[in-house]
């Protein structure tokens, strides 16, 4: 067969399948060489006869392709013969179209098409009835059904493993975020603060720690309810993330307390940042919905300490932390150490 030959029904069966399609017409051999032949224009007698059922019908039925198919095709064998030798030729080319995308990987499809080409091949050196070249495109089209079932199957098992990597992803981003962050604030844990201090001492990153505990909580909790206290950590805790720039980021340690991490700023300037910060808790009013009462006597203490470049993060920890203490004993509601 010539290339062009090939080529052209290749072309005429890409015009055949979406008429099939519309005038639902089934996907068996003899229909494919009817719609094949309708396409190609190569006997004006049977397109009339298609135009005329389309007309009539709005299709063509099956009764009416049987009839057709045995009045125009079926009878002129030697025609027939090589109609159907084009045709098995096409729908291989055809099939190899669409379906290469998808298995193009996979062996099936290629296994598919050598066995089809050793069909092909055999008609012309065998001589084959029609009978035989129908058995041989009724068993192709058979198993490009297989392959397209197998490869919709594939598709569709690629989907929902997609699906469900995803989801397990979504999972596990939820986990980890979830083991990193204080439920009631939103700030990060304790954990994260551990992690996150252990990387920036590994690293040989310099930083400094502030540590803040809110004065005389138990007060607001015996005054106002635990509900209110609350209320009162996540007003809180959104002043400290308004701190969260250029690498800064807060921490829930645990109750009332809480830490900043500041990489790249030294003392003097952390002791900044922690002085306005008790600037703007001075500052917070929060309303009491109960009792209709306004908190506005919320302060808090600090400790800063630079990291001096060696020490590990425990010490670090316990000497910031006893700044903090200092802070409490002076009187609270203020930062310790106090500029140099
Ligand atoms: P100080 O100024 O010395 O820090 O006094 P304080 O009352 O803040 O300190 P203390 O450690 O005695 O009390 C802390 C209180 O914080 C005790 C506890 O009831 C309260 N608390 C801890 N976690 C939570 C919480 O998640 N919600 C609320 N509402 N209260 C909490
Ligand atoms: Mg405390
Ligand atoms: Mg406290």
């Amino acid at each position: 067969m010539s290339k062009d030959s090939f080529a052209q029904s290749a072309a005429y069966l890409k015009q055949a399948v979406p008429l099939m399609i519309k005038y639902q017409i089934p996907t068996t051999p003899a229909n494919y060489t009817l719609w094949y032949s309708y396409v190609s224009a190569s006997m004006p007698e049977l397109n009339q006869a298609i135009d005329q059922a389309i007309k009539l019908q709005g299709t063509c039925s099956l009764t009416t392709c049987e009839r057709l198919f045995h009045q125009y095709l079926a009878a002129q064998s030697d025609q027939q013969l090589e109609t159907m030798k084009l045709n098995l030729a096409a729908m291989t080319s055809e099939l190899g179209h669409t379906m290469q995308d998808a298995l193009s990987d996979t062996g099936a499809f290629q296994a598919m098409l050598d066995r089809s080409f050793d069909r092909l091949s055999r008609i012309d050196d065998e001589g084959l009835s029609l009978e035989d070249t129908m058995g041989i495109l009724r068993e192709l089209v058979r198993e490009s059904r297989d392959v397209r079932m197998s490869t919709m199957h594939f598709r569709s098992q690629l989907t929902s493993a997609e699906k469900e990597i995803k989801a397990l992803k979504e999972a596990l981003d939820e986990t980890r975020k979830l083991a990193n962050e204080d439920a009631l604030t939103g700030l990060l844990n304790r954990r994260a603060f551990s992690l996150e201090m252990d990387s920036l001492i590994r690293n040989r990153h310099p930083f400094s720690l502030i540590l803040t505990d809110i004065d005389r909580f138990k007060n607001f909790n015996d005054e106002y309810g635990h509900l209110l206290g609350d209320q009162v950590l996540r007003a809180f805790s959104k002043r400290l993330r308004e701190c969260c720039k250029e690498g800064v980021s807060a921490y829930r340690l645990g109750g009332e307390e809480f830490a900043l991490l500041l990489p790249g700023r030294s003392l003097a300037l952390s002791r900044q940042v922690a002085e306005s910060l008790r600037r703007a808790i001075e500052k917070m009013s929060i309303l009491d919905r109960k009792s209709g009462r306004r908190i506005d006597h919320i302060t808090s203490s600090f400790g800063v300490g630079e990291h001096d470049g060696t020490e590990a993060a425990d010490p670090l920890v316990e000497r910031v932390d006893r700044l903090l203490y200092k802070a409490k004993e002076l009187g609270r509601n203020r930062v310790m150490p106090l500029p140099s």
